[in-house]
């Protein structure tokens, strides 16, 4: 799980986190939802440590996030993020950006990876289209192939920074369905999204931002369906 305390992270005078305070237990998914500029993209880079925060404590599995001394490539091989962007490698062929990483950095043989890659595939239901080029593929395919590829290294956690926004609406879906599977074959997950049916239907937990703060969070049904907090409130009437 992920356990975040009392976080806070300033980019120049800008506060941006101000002491934020989440947990995430084994298995559960929690969804982050606020407006734009709330904090959340930088919250999840914290986890990662793609951003390093001021203050505060993040711990991920047996990792001590905000260590300094913390071993951060063995950390991130147990993170696996998507973000918006896909940010697949346009040259390599769907399978190739599947097994890079695995080859490269855990050093598997081609055969290994590629078995391993063609399994991923298979459970996005992209096997058939792994030789092709990313360009080659629609929107929803290629982030559907880059949920594969971060699975192929095993990790324990997920992040997700709105997986679904860059996307044409119909196949947002698909891949909403692929993150669902995800979290029913209980992997722990922490999704900012917009997509308030999915965080209702998914989410263990919803965690709502406002300002670099948490202001209200809960189950899914009580945040999104009977929130009590007027910020809260205010923002869901904007966004449902
Ligand atoms: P969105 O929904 O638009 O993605 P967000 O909730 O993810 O918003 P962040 O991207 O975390 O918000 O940004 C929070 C604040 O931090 C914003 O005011 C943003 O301008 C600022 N910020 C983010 N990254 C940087 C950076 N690298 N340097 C300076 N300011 C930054
Ligand atoms: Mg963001």
């Amino acid at each position: 799980g992920v356990v975040i305390e009392d976080l806070h992270k300033s980019y120049g005078d800008n506060e941006v986190l101000k002491g934020i305070s989440v947990t995430v237990n084994p298995g559960e998914v929690v969804c982050l939802i606020g407006a734009s500029g709330s904090g959340k993209s930088t919250l999840l880079r914290c986890v990662n440590r793609l951003e390093d925060p001021n203050s505060g404590r993040i711990t991920v599995g047996e990792f001590e996030a905000t260590d300094p001394d913390v071993n951060l490539d063995a950390m991130r091989r147990q993170i696996g993020m998507v973000f918006q962007q896909f940010n697949l490698f346009p040259h390599l062929s769907v399978l190739e950006n599947c097994t890079i990483t695995p080859r490269r950095v855990l050093k598997q043989p081609k055969a290994d990876a590629e078995r391993g890659a063609m399994h991923q595939l298979e459970l996005v239901g992209l096997d058939h289209l792994a030789d092709r080029r990313p360009a080659q593929l629609s929107g929803g395919q290629q982030q559907r192939v880059a949920i594969a590829r971060a699975l192929t290294m095993k990790p324990s956690l997920m992040l997700f920074d709105e997986p679904t926004s860059a996307l044409d609406p119909e196949t947002v879906g698909d891949v909403l369905g692929i993150m669902r599977n995800l979290a029913t074959a209980g992997m722990t997950m922490i999704v900012v999204t917009h997509e308030m049916g999915f965080a209702r239907e998914v989410a263990d937990r919803v965690v709502f931002m406002d300002q670099g703060v948490v202001v209200e969070e809960g189950p899914a049904d009580e945040v999104i369906g009977s929130p009590s907090q007027p910020r809260t409130q205010d923002f869901l009437r904007r966004v449902l």
